[in-house]
């Protein structure tokens, strides 16, 4: 992959909520059905980091037990304990030193939960930390409060990862609670239902009353997409379910978020962050066309 920046790669703990997928786990491993062959497999830690290093990314992360939303508490608890194995055998197995391995934390939705996931894995020394298992389907009440309550224990020296969360205002809320990395398919999965990113909220793009819109999705974005095209044509492209207006649609999503992070960069430098957030969060819900 022509890319020189940096690459993640995911555990595959995160493909245990699949149905899809999963057989059976133990505290061994995971039992799943390949998708393209039917066989059945086990897949362990050291499997999850042998693959890893295969593909050689520069930040790994440690395979988790991913808990479904809703489960009880002893379910949790059980899950955030493997998930401290499995981290243990991670860091154990991962060898290469040319690559980081980050360690995730779990615990659902139960704050005291989190921090004891957050405390053990934290204690393992890792490069970095993820906090886990959040935006899948809890309510947003929720996940503050759990993001809040593992992010304090974390080294504060070390980033800090929110796996799954991608929607701008709650990447900024994130950011003021101390995170430091993202990673969703929020921005692409909005574009491809035709929900386009602006500074005054979502832009229904399949809408009629862009169907003679010549502006473009935003005036004076630099992306691709807003460089090229009107709103006219993208609504024209996913109206007539083109593939092509999916991808320009996915750009410009892509490229909206990118530029919040940037500006968000720019205004901690500046010290004006939690004045950018509030101004952001006040035009972004203010309307949604
Ligand atoms: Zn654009």
């Amino acid at each position: 992959m022509n890319w020189d920046k940096g690459i993640f790669t995911d555990s595959g703990g995160f493909q245990i909520l699949s149905k899809d997928f999963l057989i059976q786990k133990s505290d061994k491993g995971v039992k799943f059905k390949d998708p393209y062959s039917g066989n059945k497999s086990l897949f362990t830690p050291e499997d999850s980091i042998r693959v890893q290093n295969d593909l050689d990314s520069d930040v790994a992360m440690a395979f988790d037990d991913v808990p479904n939303y809703g489960k009880s508490r002893n379910d949790v608890v059980d899950s955030a304990k493997r998930t401290f194995e499995w981290a243990r055998r991670c860091k154990t197995a991962h060898q290469n030193e040319k690559q980081l391995l980050f360690g995730i934390a779990q615990g659902g939705t139960f704050s005291d939960l989190r921090e004891k996931s957050a405390e053990q894995i934290n204690s393992l020394d890792f490069d970095g930390y993820a906090l886990g298992g959040l935006c899948i389907g809890e309510p947003k009440e929720k996940m503050y409060p759990a993001i809040e309550s593992q992010i304090k224990i974390f080294d504060i020296e070390k980033p800090k990862y929110l796996m799954g969360v991608g929607s701008p205002v709650d990447i900024l809320k994130s950011i003021q609670m101390g995170v430091d990395c993202f990673d969703s398919i929020f921005p692409t999965q909005s574009a491809r239902r035709g929900s386009l990113f602006s500074p005054n909220g979502t832009i229904k793009i399949e809408s009629g009353k862009y169907r003679e819109d010549n502006s473009p999705i935003i005036e004076g974005c630099k992306c691709y997409t807003c460089r090229n095209f009107t709103k006219a044509y993208v609504h024209h492209q996913l109206f007539v379910h083109e593939t092509f207006g999916l991808k320009l649609a996915s750009i410009h999503n892509i490229h909206f978020v990118q530029d919040v992070m940037n500006e968000a960069r720019k205004r901690i430098k500046e010290g004006t962050f939690d004045k950018f957030v509030v101004e952001f969060e006040k035009n972004y819900s203010a309307k949604n066309s």
